[in-house]
């Protein structure tokens, strides 16, 4: 055992006497927690269930005081290996913080990390009222992770992502100190709800998240669209961008992710494709604009076209959309998962390069993703984990990413930097704002103990 394991294997033994219940020392029983939704796994020396904020304060107090790393984790879906505890020690689980109360006079959630992202979605339906983020991992992934990872959602380029709706934040430094921010201290002086909100983990423990909801608007009908040309599609994108309108949902996938997605559960029967689209609108001007989108549609030769309002029926379409990230995963034993962004202008020309790359690359290439603001998710997929491992994934992954910045774009739409990033850093960002970025990590947490080896890393 190295020193710095056998010191981590004393610090948690001793522990265990104050958190017999919640400690877990045998986290071989415990996989789940080696790993999120990357391929990366690897084993944290213990994991911490925990149950209010005394034991998060007094826990980091103690990590802290005896220098052990410490990675919290919401429900373990992030993309990045953000959840994964590259350096062992502790991962912190916020899963059983599951506060929910719904303001309704205010418009206002006061939620714990550890709830479900549908769940506030439901409670907030069942007050008339709605939040909008809407992940595809929303059936499972914590409202923790979401505000760590700032996430987008299918709604998010007419309603915005996270971000947009979080207003105040309860944290814990790796001191044990809480910090209150927004809602949970009448008025801000420097804004550190922003500079929390998307920081990974790497700064502070999330553990009490306000929300403001809005009300619920009408919805017109579920628009399916697909075409035998990824051009075709891309060319309805840009119509319906010229013309001003912002659907609540504008949602593309190529041919390869639909028939993933046919494979994996057949909702509805759709003529062989090269690209979908999938659009709602909402909204006062909800059918007049849903029919000037069916117009559109139609002048670009689909090979069919399906609209729907009846919410059985629709909830079929959406079911292609919904599925398809477990769908792309069912259809492979690896897949690497990009999310780049480009301004929705560039987004024909960087679907042109996917499928170039698809059609050159030694391994499948898929890619689906919100069109709407020019977020494409791009799979790499394969069996054979050498494909990872000499270089060729790393390699296609160089080429995407390369291209995405020559459009003006960025190498994560929503899922992160985290550890499958951190060495494209460089490519976007400058070595300046690199390092004061960093500066800010090394205010929060001075001696790296919070997700180290992630971004943003450096010992002082
Ligand atoms: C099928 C599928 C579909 C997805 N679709 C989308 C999508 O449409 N949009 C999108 O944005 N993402 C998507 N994701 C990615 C992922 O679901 C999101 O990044 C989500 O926000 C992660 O939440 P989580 O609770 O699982 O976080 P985790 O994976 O547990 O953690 C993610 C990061 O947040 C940190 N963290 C977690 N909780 C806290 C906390 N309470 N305080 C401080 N730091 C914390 C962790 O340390 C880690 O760095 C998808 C993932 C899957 C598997």
């Amino acid at each position: 055992m190295n020193k710095n394991r056998k010191k981590h294997s004393d610090f948690f033994k001793k522990l265990k006497n104050d958190y017999a219940e919640n400690l877990i020392l045998d986290t071989e029983s415990f996989p789940d927690y080696a790993r999120d939704a990357s391929e990366i796994n690897i084993k944290p020396d213990a994991i911490f269930f925990a149950k209010n904020e005394n034991d998060i304060v007094d826990v980091l107090k103690k990590c802290c005081a005896e220098n052990i790393p410490v990675v919290f984790r919401g429900a373990g879906t992030g993309y990045t290996g953000g959840a994964v505890p590259v350096s062992g020690g502790l991962v912190l689980s916020l899963e059983k913080l599951r506060k929910l109360e719904i303001d309704a006079e205010n418009k206002i959630a006061l939620c714990g990390p550890g709830v479900i992202t549908i769940e506030l979605m439901n409670e907030a339906k069942g007050h008339e009222m709605s939040y909008p983020p809407d992940p595809a991992s929303y059936d499972e992934s914590a409202l923790g992770g979401n505000v760590a990872e700032n996430a987008g959602g299918l709604h998010c380029k007419k309603y915005g992502v996270t971000k947009d709706y979080v207003i105040g934040l309860r944290a814990v430094t790796i001191e044990g100190e809480i910090i209150n921010t927004g809602y949970f201290s009448n008025t801000d002086i420097f804004d550190l709800t922003s500079v929390l909100i998307g920081s990974e983990g790497l700064l502070a423990a999330v553990i009490e998240i306000a929300v403001r909801l809005i009300k619920i608007p009408d919805v017109g009908p579920t628009i399916l669209v697909a075409y035998d040309k990824p051009e075709e599609a891309a060319a309805v994108v840009a119509e319906i961008i010229r013309l001003g309108i912002i659907p609540a949902v504008m949602e593309y996938m190529d041919d390869d992710a639909i028939d993933c997605s046919n494979r994996y559960e057949k909702s509805i029967d759709i003529k062989k494709a090269k690209a979908i689209l999938l659009l709602e609108t909402d909204g006062k001007n909800c059918i007049s604009e849903a029919e000037t989108i069916k117009n559109i549609c139609q002048q670009h030769n689909p090979v069919s076209l399906i609209i729907e309002s009846d919410p059985v029926l629709t909830e079929n379409l959406w079911k292609i959309r919904r599925n398809l990230s477990k769908a792309v995963k069912a259809s492979v034993k690896y897949k690497i998962a990009e999310d780049v962004c480009v301004p929705p202008s560039k987004l024909p020309e960087l679907i042109k390069f996917v499928s170039a790359l698809n059609a050159q690359f030694p391994i499948r290439v898929n890619s689906y993703g919100h069109a709407g603001d020019g977020n494409l998710h791009v799979n790499f997929l394969t069996d054979d984990k050498k494909d990872i491992e000499n270089g060729l994934i790393g390699g296609g992954i160089k080429q995407l990413f390369k291209k995405t910045l020559e459009l003006g774009g960025t190498l994560t739409g929503e899922h992160g930097i985290g550890l499958t990033k951190k060495d494209f850093l460089e490519m976007e960002f400058t070595s300046d704002t690199i390092d004061r970025m960093k500066d800010i990590k090394s205010v929060f947490d001075p001696n790296n103990l919070l997700n180290p080896g992630k971004m943003f890393s450096r010992k002082k």
